[in-house]
């Protein structure tokens, strides 16, 4: 869901959530009931867009009956990027230097994938995407679960594919604790890099427990909204790498976050599985993380003719993005977000624009197209 937000002097910002398009446009357009139950549109209308502290916080209050968690959050976040971006353009000034500056020239992407249906396919993508270029590769999701023989076949396949090569496996909230701890012991001798999300979101001590006697790094943390869905996995040091995806925490929150975790010593990475707009955001917002180490990045497959419903994935972004980016040799970008985006984010114009004429070519994505124009109401 993309959100555009203009000022009376002409200038504009968008951003971006990640939820349900229809529920976010819900919080946003409904009217005013009373003072703690009121849509985000008539909050911000005839505020600074500079403040966007006190906007965060008269849109907590604002919402505070139906919000505070979840998808408000989330409505809130895309708002706050598009107020960065309005920052940026205000001041010509990237994101990340209004954010105190960047510490990476560069950051090693990995590709984020779905297991094959068996080890074989699951080693085939990576070798494909090994082929592209990524030194790093991510696998998740079913069918990985239920058997300890095929879990150990995807991960071993997976191995064979990338080689020496960063692996990282994302099981998908899908074990209790003590079955998860046994799966990392037969994981370990494939040397990943992490294994993402063993249990379900919300259990805490779960991951607590397993922190403590884990061969691998944990890390999770992707479905977060805001700073208090965080807290209890910081405070707690549920985790090993904290994923926080932009489109679900704004740049103010995200920043705050980053705080937070670097106190406690832990490591960042940025989740990302939207739009090209959120892989900018994120790269400015992942720039000016001091333990940055790598990038997820949205790195679908224009060319394999994917089709990708209400154009949320990268190939089809990627299209519309009026820069777009793409991982080079494995990393991304080596020369920076400031100079690759004009100022911030990409402007909504070009990306219809372009969207427009590069799909001319690409009849496989026009209907996502068609979706993602709907949900921006153009
Ligand atoms: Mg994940």
């Amino acid at each position: 869901m993309l959100v555009r937000i203009r000022t009376d002097n002409g200038l504009e910002g968008i951003g971006e959530a990640d939820s349900k398009p229809e529920v976010v446009k819900a919080i946003i357009d409904a009217g005013y009931s009373h003072n703690i139950a009121c849509g985000l549109r008539s909050l911000l209308i005839g505020e600074n867009p500079l403040n966007m502290s006190t906007i965060w916080q008269k849109m907590l209050r604002g919402t505070m009956y139906f919000g505070r968690s979840s998808v408000t959050i989330s409505a809130m976040a895309a708002i706050d990027m598009a107020l960065w971006d309005l920052k940026g353009k205000c001041f010509d000034l990237p994101v990340y230097q209004l954010l105190g500056g960047r510490y990476h020239d560069k950051i090693q992407a990995y590709a984020p994938c779905l297991f094959g249906r068996d080890g074989r396919e699951t080693r085939d993508i990576a070798k494909h995407w090994s082929n592209v270029g990524y030194e790093a590769i991510k696998f998740g999701w079913e069918p990985m679960g239920p058997d300890l023989k095929v879990d150990l076949d995807l991960v071993r396949g997976a191995r064979e594919g990338i080689g020496d090569g960063l692996l990282m496996v994302d099981a998908g909230c899908v074990w209790d604790a003590r079955t998860a701890l046994q799966r990392a012991n037969a994981f370990h001798k494939y040397g990943l890099t992490w294994l993402e999300e063993p249990l379900r979101s919300n259990d805490i001590d779960g991951y607590k427990w397993l922190r403590d006697r884990f061969p691998i790094p944990i890390a999770g943390g992707e479905q977060e909204c805001g700073r208090e869905s965080w807290r209890p996995l910081i405070d707690q040091h549920a985790l090993d790498v904290y994923q926080v995806d932009l489109a679900r925490n704004g740049f103010t929150e995200s920043d705050y976050i980053r705080q937070r975790v670097e106190e406690i010593g832990a490591r960042l990475c940025n989740h990302c599985y939207t739009s090209s707009l959120t892989v900018s955001a994120c790269l400015h917002w992942l720039v000016s993380c001091r333990d940055a180490f790598v990038f997820e990045d949205c790195c679908a497959d224009v060319q394999a003719g994917d089709v990708y419903e209400l154009g949320i994935s990268g190939g089809l972004l990627r299209a519309v993005s009026a820069s777009p980016q793409q991982s080079c040799s494995g990393a991304i970008p080596d020369h920076g977000p400031g100079k690759h985006f004009h100022n911030s984010l990409p402007d909504v114009d070009r990306c219809r624009r372009n969207g427009k004429e590069s799909l001319a070519g690409c009849g496989t994505h026009r209907r996502a197209v068609a979706e993602l124009l709907r949900v921006w109401g153009l």
